[in-house]
């Protein structure tokens, strides 16, 4: 049995996990392969994988890296068919990949009158293309990858996938509403996903998580100079734990998630991991 948090061993299966160059997949990708897992760490570019992939390996982990778009069908499909060659056919599954961009967020949280003819980014100037590959990359980014990884699982009557949400999906965040649609419609369609495939074997749950420090929203978080946002006390004032989480704390639900016997009977949950955030009217 491998030791971690839960005694989750998943020796001898293969686990995919797209998103895996990022901060917080990354994390994920380590966490299956010491539970015992076969990991392929998916990811647009391949810079991040490949040293991740080759972290794993050094920690007596079995990883490879491969470099594929989650909206490039044919691309991720021939790279579906390397993985299962290389690997073995995919058991677990995380849509890890996801983002924002800067060109679908608004300048201000709140539209002040004038605010449409002024040089400042209103909900008027977000733009039509940036919007439509906040969607994609969230919510399209998410189906693909389960309708080609999928497959295998849907025949061998088991498997387990995890999508990536956000705290948005439950109450939009300001400023960025095209992401926050986005992981809604990836937490809607965890939901559909698990009861269209509940006669399967197939479990599908998300994870939220709450408020972590990565790459990703750096510039919304942190001055140039290193200090906190107003966004970033505005966050730590709504979580009732008072600071961000650590990539570390996501663990415990990943490891409960894919475990078969601990989580056998819990299907399309979106189980946050949040600080109680989401639980906080902030009053
Ligand atoms: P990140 O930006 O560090 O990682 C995302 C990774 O996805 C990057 O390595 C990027 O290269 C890759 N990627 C982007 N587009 C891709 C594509 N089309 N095909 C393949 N790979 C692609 O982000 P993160 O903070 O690690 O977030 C991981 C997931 O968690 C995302 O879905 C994100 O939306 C979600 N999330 C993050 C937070 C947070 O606080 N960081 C909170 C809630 C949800």
């Amino acid at each position: 049995m491998k030791q971690n948090v839960l005694n989750t061993d998943l020796t001898g299966k293969v686990a995919v996990v797209t998103g895996a160059g990022g901060v917080l997949c990354s994390h994920m990708a380590k966490v299956l392969a010491r539970a015992g897992a076969k990991v392929a760490l998916v990811n647009r570019s391949d810079e991040a994988i490949c040293r991740y992939a080759a972290e794993i390996v050094e920690e007596g982990g079995t990883a490879r890296a491969y470099k594929a778009d989650v909206l490039d069908r044919i691309g991720l499909e021939a790279v579906a068919a390397r993985i299962e060659e290389e690997l073995g056919p995919c058991d677990i599954l995380v849509n890890g990949a996801g983002g924002n961009h800067p060109m679908a967020t608004t300048d201000k949280e709140y539209y002040e009158p004038g605010d449409i003819d002024a040089d400042t980014k209103s909900f008027f100037d977000l733009d039509d293309a940036c919007v439509d590959a906040v969607f994609r990359l969230n919510f399209n980014g998410t189906l693909i990858p389960t309708q080609i990884f999928a497959r295998h699982m849907a025949k061998q009557q088991s498997g387990c996938i995890i999508n990536i949400s956000s705290m948005n999906a439950f109450t939009p965040l300001t400023k960025i509403p095209a992401y926050s649609g986005a992981k809604a419609a990836v937490s809607n369609f965890t939901q559909w996903l698990a009861v269209h495939f509940s006669g399967t074997g197939i479990r599908v749950n998300a994870i939220a998580p709450g408020f972590f420090s990565t790459k990703q929203n750096e510039k919304l978080l942190w001055n140039e100079d290193g200090t906190p946002t107003a966004r970033t006390k505005k966050i730590l004032a709504a979580t009732p734990m008072g600071r961000f989480g650590e990539t570390e704390e996501l663990e415990g639900a990943l490891l409960y998630l894919v475990n078969d016997q601990a989580a056998g009977f819990v299907t399309g949950i979106v189980l946050p991991v949040d600080g109680g955030f989401s639980a906080y009217s902030g009053v």
